[in-house]
């Protein structure tokens, strides 16, 4: 026969076992807030001083954010989050599907780049007659109403996308300090912002030919001008036509540009080829997807001091 104390005992062991499992198998049971790239991760990291969010990255550390593509668990995820923060303004062009699907499962989906005072891309695309047809071919890849999504190069726009993100939490979980929190970092990205302006001061010459067009924001903060975008549409999955590749060519030859600055995470098969026809233009990496996970350039700090001392190295004393 079973005693009653024993059952008693048994019982209270029942409750109790899976508990003390749970606990020492460090089960998270915070609210779970999912960032689409490294950027909005840190950000949000930043706004819970008390660690009081689990903030999971979506992107692997350097992802082409134009193009990942979310895995079925990952897109799972976005589905019981509490909270999904992306970039938005059509940079995440792999994870729309993924997004749209959580945002009408009525998950609260913050578009963080809405916030930033985001600016049209720039007129620096020729749009000779071949060129708006090449454009109308690709008007799938545009983003939505002509916005740049860069915002995250320059450190005065994340700052304000912080200030927004810091009330906006505060509104979703109570107690977390975020608006707070997010004063004290708007600060530092100034300051930030600052610090790059000194380290950029020696550079004369301030003309950027890049890649792939991210560098608008970084420009109109530090007072560069983009003269040239080797990839068209804004995005990194279009294909350059001939006749603006030959006419960006001899650009950069004629104006004795010294350098194309090219992406890590996107292919630089064709700004390569370019160079080599352009003797003596150097072709300059550059981080241009946010931390990407190997020091120097695995915080924000990080990679925008690590982008403007490549900068200053290639452009120098002009
Ligand atoms: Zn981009």
């Amino acid at each position: 026969m079973t005693h009653p104390l024993r059952l008693a005992i048994l019982a209270v062991l029942l409750l109790v076992i899976p508990t003390a499992c749970a606990d020492a198998g460090g089960e998270d049971d915070r609210p779970l807030v999912i960032a689409s790239t490294s950027v909005w991760g840190e950000v949000i990291e930043a706004l819970d001083p008390s660690d009081a969010l689990r903030v999971e990255v979506l992107l692997p550390p350097g992802a082409d954010p134009h193009e990942y593509q979310a895995s079925a668990a990952q897109a799972a995820d976005l589905r019981r989050a509490d909270l999904v923060v992306v970039n938005g303004l059509g940079l995440e062009e792999g994870l729309l599907d993924a997004i749209e699907a959580a945002e009408d499962d009525g998950i609260l989906v913050i578009h963080a780049a809405e916030y930033a005072d985001p600016l049209p891309f720039d007129g620096h695309e020729e749009h000779d007659e071949h060129a708006e047809e090449a454009h109308e071919e690709h008007e799938e890849h545009d983003h939505e109403g002509g916005l740049d999504p860069h915002v995250w190069l320059d450190p005065v726009r994340i700052g304000t996308v912080a200030l927004a993100l810091g009330d906006l939490l505060d509104e979703q979980f109570d107690g977390l300090g975020a608006a707070d929190a997010a004063v004290e970092y708007a600060a530092a990205m100034d300051a930030l912002a600052e610090e790059m302006t000194e380290l950029l001061a020696p550079v004369e010459d301030r003309r950027l030919v890049s890649n792939h067009d991210a560098f608008g924001y970084f420009a109109d903060r530090f007072g560069f001008e983009v003269v040239g975008v080797v990839i068209p549409g804004g995005s990194t999955d279009a294909d350059p036509n001939s006749r603006d590749l030959a006419a960006l060519t001899a650009r950069i030859i004629e104006e004795s540009i010294p350098a194309i600055f090219v992406d890590e995470a996107v292919s630089s098969t064709v700004a390569e080829a370019l160079a080599a026809e352009a003797e003596g233009v150097v072709v300059v990496e550059m981080v241009t997807g946010g931390p990407n996970g190997e020091a120097p350039t695995d915080s924000i700090e990080g990679f925008l001091i690590e982008n403007a001392m490549r900068i200053v190295d290639a452009l120098g004393n002009g």
